[in-house]
C-alpha cells in the first residue's frame, strides 16, 4: 500500500513501520448468482484489514516519538496494532471486551502486547480505556486519522486494479467505519485529483442486533446510538452501540447515494457457510456484509432492477482462523 506514498501524509519516510502489506487480490465472487468484485483483506500480515491502518498510523506515533500507547478493539485492531508496535519497538497495551474471541486475544499477547480483558459490553471497554489514556498515548483506531491515511488505500487499490475506473456499487460492513470511511476518503481523493469523476454508491451493513446507524438513517435521526441490550452478534468486529463517527458516516453514506441494510444471525451463518463451501475461510463479521450483498441483489432482482454491467465491489474483512 505505500505504493501510494506521496498521498499518505507522514513527513519522513524514515520511521515507515512496513510489513510489505497491501494490494490484496480483487477477485469475482458468485452472490446470489450475481459477480461481487472481492478484496481479499484477510490475507493481511495480521489477518485482517486494519493493518492498512496501523502501518500508518504507527509510523506516525513513532515518528513523534512516542514509546508507549493504549488502544481499545473487539480484537483486530487490537491485533493489528499490537503487530506493528512489535516492529516499532513500541509498548502497547490493548483493551478488549472480555468476550473477544480466544484467537484473537491469544494473537494480541503473542505480538508482546499487554492485553486487558474488560468485562461487560464494547462500551465499557471503551470506558476503561478512556481511564488508562489519561497519561498514555492512545492509539485509537476510530478517533486518529492517520489511522483512515491508511485506510483509504483500499480505494487506491480498488481503483488501479479496476485500470483506474470506480467501480459502481461499494458494500461494506461498519461498525466505527475505519474501513468505509477510510474507502469514501481514498475515492473523494481520487475525485478530486481527476483520476475519477465520481465516488461509488456506499451500501454500510450492519448486524440487526446492533444496528445504530441503519436506525438514524432510517428515522433520520441525529443520535447515532441504541441501547446495548438484547443477544450479541456473531459479527463482533462491527458490534458498535455508539459508533464515534457516527454523524461522518451517514454523512458519507448519504452524500454518495447510498443506505444501510442489516442482517439476522441466521443470514450471517447462512452466508458465512456459503463462503466456506466456496474455500473462502473468513470470520463471521465479514460474513455479515456478504449476508447485505446477497440481500441486496434479491431485492434488485425482486424489484427487476438489475444491472448486470453494475460493477460492486466489496471485502473479506478478516481471517476466519481469528474467530475458530
Ligand atoms: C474492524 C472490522 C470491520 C469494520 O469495523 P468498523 O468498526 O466499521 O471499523 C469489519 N470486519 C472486520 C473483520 C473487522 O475487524
Amino acid at each position: 500500500m505505500w505504493r501510494y506514498r506521496e498521498a499518505i501524509p507522514l513527513d519522513s519516510n524514515s520511521p515507515i513501520v512496513s510489513f510489505a502489506e497491501g494490494f490484496t487480490p480483487l477477485l469475482p465472487v458468485e452472490i446470489a448468482g450475481r459477480q461481487v468484485l472481492i478484496k481479499q483483506e484477510q490475507l493481511f500480515p495480521s489477518g485482517s484489514y486494519k493493518d492498512r491502518g496501523a502501518s500508518v498510523m504507527i509510523s506516525q506515533i513513532k515518528q513523534l516519538g512516542i514509546t508507549k500507547v493504549v488502544e481499545d478493539s473487539s480484537g483486530n485492531a487490537g491485533a493489528a496494532v499490537a503487530a506493528y508496535c512489535a516492529a516499532a519497538g513500541i509498548q502497547c497495551d490493548i483493551y478488549v471486551p472480555e468476550s473477544t474471541s480466544p484467537s484473537k486475544l491469544a494473537q494480541i499477547t503473542r505480538y508482546g502486547a499487554t492485553l486487558h480483558k474488560i468485562p461487560g459490553s464494547r462500551e465499557d471497554t471503551a470506558q476503561a480505556v478512556m481511564t488508562a489514556a489519561e497519561d498514555t498515548y492512545y492509539a485509537s483506531h476510530s478517533w486518529n486519522p492517520f489511522f483512515f491515511h491508511g485506510t483509504k488505500t483500499f480505494a487506491f487499490e480498488v481503483c488501479e486494479q479496476l485500470g483506474w475506473q470506480a467501480p459502481d456499487t461499494v458494500i461494506l460492513p461498519v461498525g466505527n467505519g475505519t474501513l468505509l470511511l477510510g474507502a469514501y476518503i481514498g475515492f473523494s481523493e481520487l475525485v478530486k485529483s481527476g483520476i475519477i469523476n465520481r465516488v461509488p454508491r456506499f451500501i454500510g451493513v450492519q448486524a440487526q442486533r446492533c444496528a445504530p446507524l441503519f436506525h438514524a438513517f432510517t428515522t433520520h435521526s441525529d443520535t447515532v446510538a441504541c441501547a446495548a441490550t438484547g443477544e450479541k452478534t456473531m459479527a463482533e468486529g462491527i458490534a458498535i452501540a455508539a459508533p464515534i463517527r457516527g454523524q461522518q458516516i451517514l454523512a458519507a453514506v448519504k452524500h454518495t447515494g447510498g443506505e444501510f441494510i442489516t442482517v439476522n444471525e441466521m443470514e450471517i451463518l447462512a452466508s458465512l457457510t456459503a463462503m466456506f463451501q466456496k474455500g473462502h475461510y473468513i470470520e463471521p463479521t465479514s460474513a455479515a456484509a456478504i449476508a447485505g450483498i446477497k440481500k441486496y441483489v434479491e431485492v434488485q432482482r425482486e424489484m427487476g432492477t438489475i444491472d448486470a454491467h453494475e460493477v460492486i465491489v466489496s471485502a473479506f474483512t478478516g481471517h476466519g482462523l481469528k474467530s475458530t
